[in-house]
């Protein structure tokens, strides 16, 4: 049953070329970075799926913003656009800029937590995670047992386990609980989204033992647009309210603005109580590692297109052609019989590659086998989100094995068109088709210790 590709609500003014390679030379090129998509040159991907952060097409009202920019060092008139922006959308008192998510983390992590914390999510994010242990505490994942099975085709499978987080509270002591971290849309389980249920029984259970409730906000807007397609009561609600909604359950919020906002750099730090010490606190970790507080490392024509940008992600019409752009390559999956974490989430599509290569042991990386077919294929380029990116066990060394081996194809934002979908799907097909060939996966030749997938070096398994 075929899905029909949802219409652009733009058209191109500006066009940027890409190159076409032939079979023989991206063999060449992926085996010259030996066998890490990380490790090619850009020019040298038709179709880069590698991330949709920060790679997203700003538009003519955002590089006219650009210009605008008011580069004052204090209090800039885009600082103060981008402030009252924050604050219309999300209903927080102090909005904070930042270069980037990661950033946001950095500042406000060490002010929650320490030696002997923990921190409950739904599922942290890689950077996320990072920085709660870098902060010297512990991260817990808590997401909802359907996530962990591709095929269940279950709405708001991002949802928070709400009994095994008051569970968990319990067993660590609600005085030991630093912060929950609600991160819409689920990144690492496929981008799957949160419901206002969820956020409703979340929030009961923090304030019941009194824990700060933070959300990681990167894909507020694609969260909304699933709540207002498959819960019931806000079908009629529009997009903003379902955002302000959703935020009045939190205390706070980090946020990459390289996703749902539409930038190519950027993040908020959001805190619902404009008065309180906390904001004091982020004030002076800002300063320390960012740039003074009206800035936070943006220049003054960043946070301008950031301003606009965060209102463009939110446009109802944008949503359900960016919604509609991964239905529709996930419709041409279900007529090819391709398996993909299901339904399909809101920026990328999580392909199955355990599904697609049986034969391959997770030691030799289906994920990875499968996005280096892609490149070989089509010039696409996409990344391993399984055992490859999971690496060793930090106390044994040995090799982990991940709970899912997903090829992730994430959107870029206004940037590809149905034609390229089509190529997506068409690569998907004929590796399908002679999957078998594939006979065996990849074997690491160097890896660095930590975060290893963005720099190991591969050779294939031969035989
Ligand atoms: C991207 C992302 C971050 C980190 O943001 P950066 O802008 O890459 O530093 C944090 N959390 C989630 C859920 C993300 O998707």
């Amino acid at each position: 049953m075929a899905v029909k590709y949802t219409p652009e609500p733009f058209r191109i003014k500006s066009v940027e070329r890409i190159k076409m390679l032939t079979r023989s030379e991206r063999e060449q090129k992926i085996a010259a970075a030996n066998y890490n998509l990380f490790g090619l040159r850009g020019e040298d991907c038709y179709i880069d799926l590698l991330t949709d952060s920060g790679t997203n097409a700003m538009s003519v009202e955002q590089w006219a913003g650009v210009m605008r920019g008011d580069e004052a060092y204090a209090g800039a008139t885009s600082y103060y656009k981008l402030e009252a922006a924050g604050r219309d959308i999300f209903g927080y008192g102090y909005i904070q800029p930042v270069h980037q998510g990661r950033a946001a983390e950095k500042v406000l992590m060490p002010l929650l937590l320490g030696k002997g914390k923990y921190a409950i999510s739904n599922m942290f994010f890689d950077t996320t995670r990072a920085h709660v242990e870098l902060a010297g505490a512990r991260a817990l994942d808590c997401v909802v047992a359907a996530a962990k099975n591709p095929s269940v085709r279950a709405p708001f499978k991002g949802n928070m386990d709400v009994a095994q987080m008051e569970k968990l509270i319990n067993e660590y002591g609600a005085e030991n609980i630093g912060m929950v971290v609600l991160t819409v849309t689920n990144n690492s389980a496929g981008g799957q989204p949160v419901s206002m249920q969820n956020f409703r029984e979340v929030s009961a259970v923090c304030k019941k033992y009194s824990i700060p409730l933070n959300i990681d906000a990167a894909r507020y807007a694609e969260n909304a647009f699933f709540i207002k397609r498959d819960e019931k009561e806000f079908q009629n609600t529009p997009i903003k309210e379902i955002i302000r909604q959703m935020f009045s359950y939190g205390d706070m919020f980090t946020m990459s603005a390289k996703k749902d906002s539409i930038v190519n750099m950027g993040g908020l730090l959001g805190v619902k109580e404009a008065e309180s010490p906390l904001v004091l606190k982020i004030k002076a970790n800002c300063i320390s590692y960012e740039g003074f507080y009206t800035y936070g490392g943006l220049s003054g024509r960043e946070m301008e297109a950031l301003a606009i940008g965060l209102y463009e992600g939110i446009d109802e019409d944008f949503l359900r052609y960016r919604i509609g752009q991964l239905e529709y390559l996930a419709g041409r999956l279900d007529d090819a019989g391709i398996a993909y974490q299901s339904p399909v989430g809101g920026h990328g599509v999580f392909v199955d590659a355990k599904a697609m290569f049986p034969h391959i042991p997770y030691s030799e990386f289906p994920a990875q086998a499968l996005a280096i077919e892609l490149y070989k294929e089509a010039g696409i380029r996409s990344c391993d989100i399984g055992s490859y990116m999971l690496g060793n066990d930090p106390d044994t060394g040995a090799q982990l094995e991940a709970d899912f081996e997903f090829t992730r194809l994430a959107i870029p934002r206004r940037v590809y068109t149905q034609a390229h979908f089509d190529i997506m799907a068409e690569a998907l097909i004929s590796i399908k088709a002679a999957s078998g060939k594939i006979k065996r996966g990849y074997r690491i030749v160097w890896e660095p210790p930590i975060l290893r997938h963005f720099q190991a070096r591969l050779e294939p398994i031969s035989g």
